[in-house]
């Protein structure tokens, strides 16, 4: 059977690459780095996560959740290794980001069926070939593909949040506590009083920023930077990622705002600033978040950082099985395709070489279920507007047939579904 060409060794490449090889379809998967870095990547390791370590809410009446659900039963290799990786963090589910990435490098390396090429890929030539070359695809291979759609690609902005050190930070004033108390204690949390708000919000709005000028900036709206949240109302971030409710200390103790900080590792060395990804200078980062209580000597491993992210104009340049409608040798997965999150870029990848294998196999496509949070997605690759495309992530409202107080009914139908087109697959 033909060789068929990954690029892109992220969420979605690894995802494509290992669902074709159980099918006994051997790969060549290229991943530019470490030769040609992205901005944000800083490992060498294939599936890096490159922001948070969080692959959001666990639980199967959230839509992200269904959606993890589905890519277990569709066996999906960042699942299983995120099985292996956990870290404590309540009803989310997060990984310890090395042990992730680590576990599905060398799986993907040491299968036989697979060739990792690290060279960055720019000539398409006749070979199928899956694009998973994500939000920070290559300059040059973002040009190439323009060429071939005739359509300008399209992107936004969106930032990445700090890491401190644990051992740098002040535990007698950060409490240990998961909101609502729902999980096992896995967030530390930053109590502030009014006045501290106060000053904090003002020093925030009017801290240096880097990088992109604001007629130039389009954000994702889930991953606005914490400054620009705060510019939209002085009680923004108390009603946004500061919301103390279900996280004060004890009834008599309530904070007026809380910043929680996430484990980002077992050895619990490092926390990730909940909510905080940020466009400031590192300078104006340090200044600014060390006015936190307990992180006054806070010391950061890794600041913020804001990118630009890339994806196409899905409605308008895919055919019904995510190839390109100009040359159909070619399918676009990932966060390129036009889903956003780390969960919807794995799914992207999967679908986009079940396509494949359909393809190879000379066999009519098998659409995924417009009842899964899957084929929801699908769904809206395609129908979604053309003029107004804008990358989506996982939620209910673009289910098939969604009814608000029947979730749970709806969730069954949804893992019901992948179930049937799982085995159709043959997986
Ligand atoms: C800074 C930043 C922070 C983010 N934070 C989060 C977050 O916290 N949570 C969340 O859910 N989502 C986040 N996202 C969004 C998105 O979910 C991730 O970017 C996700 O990794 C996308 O998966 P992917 O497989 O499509 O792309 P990636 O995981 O980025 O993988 C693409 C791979 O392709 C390689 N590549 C690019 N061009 C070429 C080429 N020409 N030839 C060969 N290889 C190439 C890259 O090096 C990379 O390894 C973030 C995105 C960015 C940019």
């Amino acid at each position: 059977m033909d060789e068929v060409y990954v690029v892109g060794g992220g969420l979605a490449g690894v995802e494509a690459a290992n669902f074709l090889a159980k099918k006994g379809i051997k790969v060549k998967l290229f991943e530019m780095r470490p030769k040609v870095q992205t901005g944000a990547h800083h490992s060498t390791l294939l599936a890096e996560l490159v922001c948070s370590n969080s692959l959001k809410s666990n639980e199967l009446t959230n839509a992200c959740g269904l959606l993890k659900e589905e890519l277990r039963i569709l066996g999906s290799i960042c699942m299983e290794s995120a099985s292996l990786s956990m870290v404590p963090s309540g009803s989310a589910l997060s990984v310890e980001r090395d042990k992730f990435s680590s576990y599905i490098d060398e799986k993907i390396r040491k299968n036989p069926l697979i060739e990792v090429v690290n060279e960055e890929f720019i000539d398409f030539d006749d070979h199928l070939t899956i694009v998973a070359s994500g939000p920070l695809t290559s300059p040059k291979l973002l040009d190439k593909l323009a060429n071939i759609t005739g359509v300008k690609n399209r992107h936004f902005f969106d930032a990445s949040a700090p890491l401190v050190e644990k051992s740098s930070l002040n535990l007698d004033i950060l409490y240990r506590k998961d909101r609502y108390d729902k999980g096992d204690g896995s967030y530390l949390n930053a109590p502030m009083d009014k006045l501290t708000y106060d000053n904090f919000v003002v020093e925030l709005i009017n801290a240096k920023k880097a990088l992109v000028h604001d007629f130039d900036t389009s954000y994702f709206e889930a991953c606005k930077p914490i400054e620009e949240i705060a510019r939209s109302g002085h009680d923004a971030l108390r009603f946004g990622p500061l919301k103390p409710k279900g996280l004060w200390r004890s009834k008599e103790d309530r904070s007026y705002a809380i910043v929680q900080l996430r484990k980002e590792d077992n050895y619990e060395r490092l926390y990730n600033l909940v909510g905080f990804q940020t466009n400031l200078t590192y300078g104006e980062q340090k200044r600014v978040f060390s006015m936190i209580p307990g992180l006054e000597n806070a010391k950061f491993v890794r600041y913020g950082l804001m990118h630009k992210n890339a994806y196409l104009n899905a409605p308008s340049v895919l055919n019904e099985d995510l190839s390109l409608k100009n040359k159909n040798n070619i399918f676009i997965a990932g966060q390129l395709s036009g889903v956003e999150g780390y969960v919807e870029s794995m799914a992207m990848g999967l679908l986009a070489a079940a396509n494949v294998y359909y393809r190879l196999q000379s066999k009519k496509m098998n659409f995924p279920p417009r009842n899964s949070m899957l084929g929801a997605l699908f769904n809206y690759l395609h129908l979604g507007s053309k003029e107004h495309f804008q990358p989506m992530n996982a939620n209910f409202q673009i289910l098939h047939g969604y009814e608000k107080n029947k979730k749970d009914k709806c969730v069954q139908q949804a893992l019901e579904a992948i179930k049937i087109y799982g085995e159709e697959l043959d997986l």
